[in-house]
């Protein structure tokens, strides 16, 4: 692979990892979050600080930004100090943060106006996934451009799939994150019985997940809720984010979403209760208050 000038903004929980995976693999990378203890770690391990998102661009052919919502993505991108004032034409702008999908569509029209080409390119996977570069990312936007990063999208993911033209990589996340998000309230509503009936959830777990109960959700999160270990991971308040994103879209394309509607009250009670910091897996601990019953052992 030829090796390449990349700038990545946003280095979060996702955002660190995934740099580290473009600097490993000896990619030349120039860094930036707006919180400067951030850009040091990556400094650490052998990238360049940047200044700003706009420095970023200048010193880059690729700029990747892994930002929260939509918001943050505009601010990074078209506003002062940012992407599109320091970009060159012909500069490649992956979006890899999960955000509306008519986000994406108006940050690609301003970008596009600047001769820079921008896919939407959401991961699935959360942060143990960043870490092993084994994220699913899900890519929309041109498929010329998208032959061209795919290599790169590659260290950071175990499969890189183009969904079709710009929004339907954030589309296909949306799906994703309904999916993700029912199932494990469906497993919450589940194991609160169970213990609450007093038959032992940890059994229960491991005997029904090569059933065709048993999903990637149920293996990944009930571990954890055994515990009582709702650090994130992914913070129920990133998927009242997406959520939201998936109510409005869905709303705007005239699809009731009636099951994502429940499971956002859910989210926002337990944000109310101060729990929208936990990882989604402590969803368990609204149908735990409700039913007077708890899962987690010990
Ligand atoms: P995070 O809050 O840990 O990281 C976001 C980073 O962006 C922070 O370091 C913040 O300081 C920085 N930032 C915010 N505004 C900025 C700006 N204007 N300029 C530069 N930096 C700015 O979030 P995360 O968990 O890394 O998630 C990032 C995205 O990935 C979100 O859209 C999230 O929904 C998605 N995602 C997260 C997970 C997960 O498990 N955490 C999994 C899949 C997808």
């Amino acid at each position: 692979m030829t090796m390449k000038k990349i700038g990545f903004v946003g280095l979060g929980i996702m955002g660190k990892p995934m740099a580290m995976n473009l600097l490993k693999a000896g990619h030349s990378l120039t860094v930036y979050d707006i919180v400067s203890e951030k850009i040091k770690e990556l400094v650490a391990a052998g990238a360049k600080a940047g200044a700003s998102s706009k420095d970023v661009a200048q010193q880059s052919e690729i700029v990747i930004t892994m930002l929260p919502n939509s918001p943050e993505v505009k601010e990074a991108v078209l506003g002062p100090g940012g992407v599109l004032e320091g970009a060159k034409s012909g500069t490649i702008l992956i979006d890899m943060s999960s955000i509306a999908p008519l986000a994406s569509k108006e940050v690609a029209e301003h970008a596009g106006q600047k001769g820079v080409v921008m896919l939407d390119a959401p991961v699935s996977g959360g942060e143990p996934k960043a870490v092993e570069g084994t994220l699913a990312i899900m890519v929309g936007g041109p498929q010329e451009t998208f032959d061209r990063v795919k290599d790169i999208l590659g260290l950071m993911g175990a499969s890189v799939t183009r969904v079709g033209e710009i929004g339907s990589g954030n589309m296909t996340k949306l799906a994703n994150q309904i999916i993700v998000a029912l199932n494990i309230a469906a497993m919450s509503e589940a194991m609160v019985l169970a213990a609450k009936a007093g038959v032992d959830p940890e059994k229960v777990f491991q005997a029904i997940r090569g059933g065709l109960a048993g999903s990637t959700v149920l293996d990944a999160k009930m571990p954890l809720v055994l515990k009582g270990n709702f650090k994130p991971g992914f913070r129920i308040e990133l998927h009242i984010k997406d959520l939201a994103n998936a109510l409005d879209t869905a709303h705007e394309v005239g699809v009731p979403v009636p099951l994502s509607g429940a499971v956002m009250e859910v989210m926002q009670a337990l944000k109310v209760d101060g729990k929208g910091a936990d990882d989604h897996g402590g969803i368990i601990q609204f149908y735990e208050k409700l039913a007077k019953a708890q899962v987690r052992q010990g």
